[in-house]
């Protein structure tokens, strides 16, 4: 844990129980803050209370005694309207932060030189931030890995000299963390998704912005608009900038051809490492998450060798593009982690002939945002509430069932794919769509998936019991 100590001696009020709240308030306790703490939902308030928390409805507290409130990053601050502790804060001038300001603080109090490297972007935030911390485990050194990923910031271990930083943020995570200063901040891509929370794509740029406005290294994918207009602007403000590119060359910073990985600086360009081979980076997306990578660990002084040695052994994420099984030439993929059009185009793009299990909960757009991609589809095994839209964008020009359940999908899939007399097929679900219609969350999704391949006839599973890497 790391002791929240820059509020030592004074009252804050910190609202959301779940997830990274009650470590969060937890931490602010052991570093001697005085802390009254809520949730609309009384089991978690109960266990807060259980676990020696105070517990206040926040209604009650006297709001202009507050040094500051600690908002959880599921709580909205702005979209779609401000929470109504938000409005109590704001008319009480008290100021609004989330867990990464602590943690940013506390770096800054304490250690303000170790190295903090943070990530954001639309899609491959995770498997950037987990490439990252391989390598630096990797090369030997003492990393910490948290943030949006899974882990709370503040529970990982105390900021010192010599202890690497890698975190995920958020935008929910950067709107709350006014003063964040990586010493490598990385912005990947920009594509409008979450507008609930953000209303704009504009203001779901200018949030991601903070982060590499930011940092001492700004690594920024340019290959869309937003982020290239981003680059430019941060660069005009006096920030060193990488750029990053999975199509076209740069002048300063990593760029893709193909599986190699170009690395330019000084105005002259050369080989810096080659993927191909390397299973769990493939397709361009990838080729962008590791050039980022590459850039992060390059900006805090991991060696090149180091840097292409873990790179090599990096063992992917579950839920993206993961090959799960195998049944003759068939391979059988979960990719569960492809919530929208967007998250699913690369996966579509990385496979020639695809069994493709797809829908679940709609985001708006559908699928016709893919349809360059649907020549690559053999047959879309349809799912959940987005079936009927789906097949309705498909139309005449690729074959479809409506299966309904994700268990039916992968038996007629798994079928039809081994009846194809092609080789290289794969069966594989990225739903381009959320999960919540049939299932918690899209990991529940993608071990359903597994435990639906597993079940069949004569697979061998590449990882163990549905628990992959
Ligand atoms: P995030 O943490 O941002 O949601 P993940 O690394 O978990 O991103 O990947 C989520 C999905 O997005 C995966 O299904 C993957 O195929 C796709 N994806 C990964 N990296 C990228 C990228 N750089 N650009 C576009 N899509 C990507």
């Amino acid at each position: 844990m790391i002791p929240v100590t820059v509020f030592k001696g004074r009252k804050v009020a910190l609202f959301g129980l779940g997830g990274s709240g009650l470590a969060t308030a937890k931490a602010l306790v052991a570093g001697g803050a005085d802390v009254v703490a809520y949730d609309d939902n009384p089991d978690s308030t109960a266990k807060a209370a259980a676990e020696g928390i105070t517990v206040a409805d926040l209604r009650t507290v006297h709001w202009p005694s507050l040094a500051a409130f600690v908002l959880a990053p599921g709580v909205p601050l702005t979209h779609p309207k401000p929470h109504w502790t938000v409005e109590l804060a704001r008319a009480a001038g008290v100021e609004i932060i989330g867990d990464v300001e602590l943690f940013v603080r506390e770096r800054r109090a304490h250690s303000p030189d170790c190295p903090f490297i943070a990530i954001t972007g639309t899609n491959g935030k995770s498997t950037t931030t987990a490439l990252i911390a391989h390598i630096l485990r990797a090369s030997g050194r003492d990393t910490q890995l948290g943030g949006n990923i899974g882990t709370a910031v503040l529970t990982l271990d105390p900021p010192k000299a010599e202890r690497y930083y890698v975190v995920e943020c958020s935008s929910y995570q950067i709107d709350l963390t006014p003063t964040l200063n990586p010493t490598a901040g990385l912005l990947l891509n920009l594509t409008p998704d979450h507008l609930d929370r953000h209303g704009t794509i504009q203001h779901y740029g200018e949030v991601k912005e903070r982060l590499v406005a930011g940092s001492n290294t700004a690594v920024i994918g340019v290959d869309d608009s937003y982020c290239a207009l981003i680059a430019d602007r941060v660069e005009r403000a006096g920030v060193k900038v990488q750029r990053i590119s999975k199509r076209n060359v740069v002048a300063e910073g990593l760029y893709a051809q193909d599986s190699q990985i170009m690395l330019a600086q000084g105005g002259t360009s050369s080989l810096f490492v080659d993927l191909d081979g390397v299973q769990t980076l493939r397709g361009s997306h990838n080729a962008q998450n590791a050039a980022a990578a590459i850039a992060a660990c390059l900006a805090v002084g991991v060696s090149a060798d180091d840097i292409r040695a873990g790179l090599k052994t990096f063992p992917g994420l579950k839920h993206r593009m993961q090959p799960v099984a195998r049944r003759g030439s068939v391979s059988f993929i979960n990719d569960s982690k492809a919530t929208n059009a967007d998250a699913a185009a690369p996966a579509l793009s990385s496979y020639d002939r695809i069994y493709w299990i797809a829908g679940g909960l709609p985001k708006s757009g559908g699928i016709s945002s893919l349809s360059s991609l649907f020549p690559r589809i053999a047959k879309a095994y349809l799912i959940g509430e987005a079936a009927a839209e789906f097949a309705a964008t498909l139309g005449d020009t690729v074959p479809y069932e409506i299966s309904g359940t994700l268990d039916k999908a992968v038996e007629h899939a798994a079928s039809d794919a081994q009846k194809d007399e092609n080789t290289g097929n794969v069966v594989m679900l990225s739903p381009a769509c959320a999960s919540f219609d049939q299932y918690k969350n899209f990991e529940v999704r993608g071990d359903a998936f597994v435990a639906h391949v597993a079940a069949l006839d004569g697979v061998t599973m590449l990882i163990g019991s549905g628990k992959g890497n």
